[in-house]
C-alpha cells in the first residue's frame, strides 16, 4: 500500500488527517512511560500495547520509526516510596523498571529504541527552564520556578481546556508552593528537607513532571517530532504543558500528530490504582491467564474505544487463537499437489493489501484482524477442498509472517517474535520439526525420545518450554 494514505486521528484539531511525516519514511515518535513507583497495571499495559501496536503496524507500513519512552523515575510518587523505604531514589525505582522491561517482554513488545530516565536529563530540563525565564514565559518564587500560563496565549489548544475554568492538575494541587496564579503550573520545585534533589540556578531542587518529557523527547528526537502518544488522561494537563513549555521555549511547533488511547475500564470505571480495581500481568499469570491471550484482547479493541475487561473477553481471545493456531498447524502439513490456479498468490495479495489499508485507516483493528480471519477461513475452505499443497505451505505461512509483524501475536510463542532469525546454529524449520517429532514421541508415550529430542536441542542452545498453548521454544 502507498505509505502516503495513511490517516490519523490527530488529537490536535480532532479529526482524521493524513500523515506525513517531517522525514519522508522516518517516524519519531514519542511515548510517555511509566511512572515507575509500582508495578504496571493492565490499564497501563493497554496503553503500551497501543504504543507497541502503532510501531509495528507503522513499520509494516514501510516507515523507519525511532520509538523514545521515557521512564518517570523523579516525582512525588516516586520520592514518597523512596522515603517510606528509606532508601535511594534509584535503589527504589530500579525493580520497578526491571518489571516494567519484563511486562514488556512477556507481552512481546518490539523495544523502544532508547527509554531515558528522568533522573539522566536534568540538565537539558534546566536548559528549557532557563530560556522559558529569560523569555518571560516563567518566574522564580521562593526556590521554585513556575510557568506563566497567562503568558501563553496558545494555551489549551491540545485539550479545547479554556483557562478560566482550567481546572489544577492532580500534580500540581499537591504541591505547597507559591505561585502568581493558581493555574500555572512547576517548572523545578524547590527541595523540601530530606528530598533527592539536584543544584540549579535556583537553588536545590527537582523538576516537575511535564518538563522532564518536553527535554527527553527533544534529546532524542528534535525540537519538533511527529508522533506522542499516551493514555485520555494524560492529554490535560500533562500534554498540555509539555506543548505550553517546548513552543514557548523554542518558537517551533512542538509535535505533529498527537494520539491518544482510551482506557481499559472495568465494570465502568477507569482501572486504576487508587480505585483498587487492576490486575497486574503477575495477577493474571497467577491466574492462568497466557501473556498471549492477555496481548491479543488489548490490541483487539480500536484505541479509541473504551475496553472493558473481563475474564470472557481473555477467553474470547483465546479461541481466537486456537483458531489460528489450528489453522497453522493445518497449513504446516498440508500436503499433495498444489494450487495451480494461481488463486492462492492472489488471495494472499489481497489480504496483504486490505490488512495494510486496515491499519493505515487509523489503526483500525476490527477491519485488519476481520481481513485476517476471512483469509483464515477461505484457506481452510480450499485444503477441505484439497486444492492446496505442500509447495503452498510457504506463500501462506509467509503472509501470516508479514501480518504479524504488526500484530505479534500468531507466532508470539513460537518464538519468531523474539526478534530471533534463525541465521545461527539449528534453523528454525528444524526447531519445528523436532518439536513435532517430541510431541510424537509424548503422545505415544515414548518418554526417552522426546527427553532425548529435548535434551538434544538443549545441547545446540534452544530451550523447550511446555505451556497450554503448546512449546514455546527460545535460543539461550
Ligand atoms: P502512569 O504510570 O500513571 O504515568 O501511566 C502510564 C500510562 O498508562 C499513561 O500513558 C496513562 O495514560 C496510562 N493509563 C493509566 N491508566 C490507564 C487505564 N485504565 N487504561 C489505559 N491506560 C491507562
Ligand atoms: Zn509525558
Amino acid at each position: 500500500m502507498d505509505s502516503s494514505a495513511v490517516k490519523f486521528f490527530n488529537t490536535l484539531g480532532r479529526k482524521l488527517v493524513p500523515f506525513e511525516p517531517l522525514r519522508q519514511g522516518a517516524v519519531g515518535v514519542y511515548t510517555c512511560g511509566p511512572t515507575v513507583y509500582n508495578q504496571a497495571h493492565i490499564g497501563n499495559l493497554r496503553t503500551f500495547l497501543f504504543e507497541d501496536l502503532l510501531c509495528r503496524s507503522l513499520r509494516f507500513l514501510g516507515f523507519a520509526v525511532t520509538q523514545i519512552m521515557n521512564l518517570t523515575d523523579v516525582d512525588d510518587k516516586t520520592i514518597r516510596g523512596a522515603e517510606e523505604q528509606g532508601v535511594a531514589l534509584d535503589v527504589f525505582t530500579a525493580p520497578f523498571i526491571t518489571a516494567f522491561r519484563a511486562d514488556l517482554q512477556a507481552l512481546n513488545v518490539v523495544p523502544a529504541e532508547v527509554y531515558p530516565r528522568a533522573t539522566e536529563h536534568i540538565a537539558g530540563m534546566q536548559a528549557i527552564i532557563g530560556r522559558l525565564l529569560a523569555s518571560g514565559f516563567a518566574y522564580e518564587s521562593d526556590g521554585s520556578v513556575w510557568f506563566r500560563i497567562a503568558a501563553d496565549v496558545e494555551y489549551g489548544k491540545l485539550s479545547g481546556v479554556k483557562l478560566d475554568e482550567a481546572r489544577v492538575g492532580e500534580r500540581v494541587a499537591n504541591d505547597e508552593y507559591a505561585t502568581e496564579d493558581v493555574r500555572d503550573f512547576v517548572l523545578w520545585k524547590g527541595a523540601k528537607p530530606g528530598e533527592p534533589s539536584w543544584p540549579s540556578p535556583w537553588g536545590p531542587g527537582r523538576p516537575g513532571w511535564h518538563i522532564e518529557c518536553s527535554a527527553m523527547s527533544a534529546a532524542y528526537l528534535g525540537e519538533t517530532f511527529d508522533i506522542h502518544c499516551g493514555g485520555v488522561d494524560n492529554l490535560f494537563p500533562h500534554h498540555e504543558n509539555e506543548i505550553a513549555q517546548s513552543e514557548s521555549a523554542n518558537g517551533v511547533p512542538f509535535v505533529r500528530y498527537w494520539l491518544h488511547s482510551e482506557h481499559l475500564i472495568v465494570d465502568g470505571q477507569k482501572m486504576s490504582k487508587s480505585l483498587g480495581n487492576f490486575y497486574t500481568l503477575a495477577d493474571l499469570l497467577a491466574r492462568g491467564v497466557s501473556p498471549r491471550a492477555l496481548r491479543y484482547l488489548l490490541i483487539s479493541v480500536h484505541y479509541r474505544q473504551k475496553l472493558n475487561f473481563t475474564f470472557a473477553g481473555l477467553d474470547a481471545a483465546k479461541s481466537a487463537l486456537t483458531r489460528l493456531d489450528d489453522f497453522v498447524h493445518r497449513v504446516r502439513h498440508m500436503e499433495g499437489s498444489s494450487d495451480r490456479s494461481g488463486k492462492l498468490l492472489v488471495r494472499v495479495e489481497a489480504l496483504l493489501a486490505e490488512f495494510a489499508s486496515a491499519l493505515g485507516d487509523d489503526l483500525n483493528i476490527s477491519a485488519a484482524l476481520a481481513a485476517l480471519f476471512e483469509f483464515v477461513r477461505e484457506v481452510n475452505s480450499a485444503i477441505d477442498r484439497r486444492e492446496l499443497g505442500a509447495d503452498d505451505r510457504e506463500p501462506v505461512l509467509a503472509a501470516l509472517r508479514r501480518v504479524d509483524e504488526a500484530l505479534g501475536v500468531i507466532f508470539m510463542d513460537w518464538g519468531e517474535a523474539l526478534g530471533l532469525d534463525g541465521s545461527e546454529g539449528v534453523g528454525e524449520a528444524e526447531i519445528l520439526a523436532a518439536i513435532a517429532a517430541r510431541k510424537a514421541a509424548r503422545t505415544a508415550r515414548n518418554f526417552a525420545e522426546s527427553d532425548r529430542i529435548r535434551d538434544e536441542l538443549a545441547a545446540r542452545g534452544v530451550v523447550l518450554e511446555d505451556s497450554a498453548q503448546g512449546t514455546r521454544w527460545k535460543r539461550r
